[in-house]
């Protein structure tokens, strides 16, 4: 897959900062600012800046906050490096997201794997990607797809919505899309992409590009909401 849909994530992050910065600094120069999501053991959000440029690292389990909370989130940070009052809305905001019983259990469950190993796992918070591909299998390869390993990604923070990796025969697929507010539609979409992937290998080596071809772009053609899962993932 080769939309970046975190780089669209993180490009609203980043206009999330201005916005802010704005606010903050109403006829300061507008820096450039680097977001990324980091795996952190803990919720954790660092910036720095470096000449001229504001680098902020927010944990990744902030991915897909609602905007207000990234927007606090923002207005924390560049007070903190500009040395301004914070303002007790936002402070408030954070700390009531953060303090949320589903943030602390999930930041407690992350820091126990994170500890241990790597967290690979199919069963995500909302979607199992093991019966996503075995109802695709069904639906579109005749239930003829040996199904390799199904993990949701261990961070947000490379920048591949999905991938197939065959030296590990594994499907990887972002956890950006273990959320409610994405439709199955668009889970199924992604995973059915690369299942065409394992269908059509490409033998390429030591190249990461996705190669797509005709037999590959007329099959991706059946699936029934490849327009509406286009539109949503361009929409993030
Ligand atoms: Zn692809």
């Amino acid at each position: 897959m080769h939309v970046s849909l975190i780089f669209i994530l993180r490009q609203n992050v980043q206009s999330i900062f201005q916005r802010s910065y704005r606010e903050l600094r109403p006829r300061a120069p507008m820096p450039e600012f680097r977001v990324d999501f980091y795996a952190f053991a803990n919720i954790n959000n660092t910036i720095r800046l470096r000449q001229g440029v504001i680098h902020v690292r927010i944990s990744d389990l902030l991915e897909g906050a609602p905007d207000n909370v990234t927007e606090a989130i923002a207005h924390i940070l560049l007070a903190k490096i500009y040395r301004k009052p914070i303002q007790p809305l936002h402070a408030t905001r954070y700390r009531r997201y953060v303090s949320s019983h589903d943030m602390t259990t999930k930041a407690h469950l992350v820091r126990q794997m994170r500890g241990r190993k790597r967290i690979e796992s199919a069963h995500g918070q909302v979607y199992d990607l093991e019966e996503v591909f075995e109802a695709l299998n069904r639906q579109f390869f005749h239930g003829l797809l040996a199904r390799p390993t199904m993990t949701w990604s261990r961070t947000d923070s490379r920048n591949s919505l999905a991938h197939y990796d065959p030296a590990h025969n594994t499907i990887v697929v972002s956890r950006v899309f273990d959320h409610p507010r994405v439709p199955r539609y668009a889970v199924e979409y992604i995973v059915y992409h690369e299942m065409l992937h394992l269908k059509y290998p490409v033998k390429l080596r030591g190249s990461r590009r996705c190669v797509h071809g005709p037999e590959f772009q007329a099959e991706e053609k059946l699936f029934p909401q490849l327009e509406d899962a286009r539109l949503f993932l361009k929409s993030l």
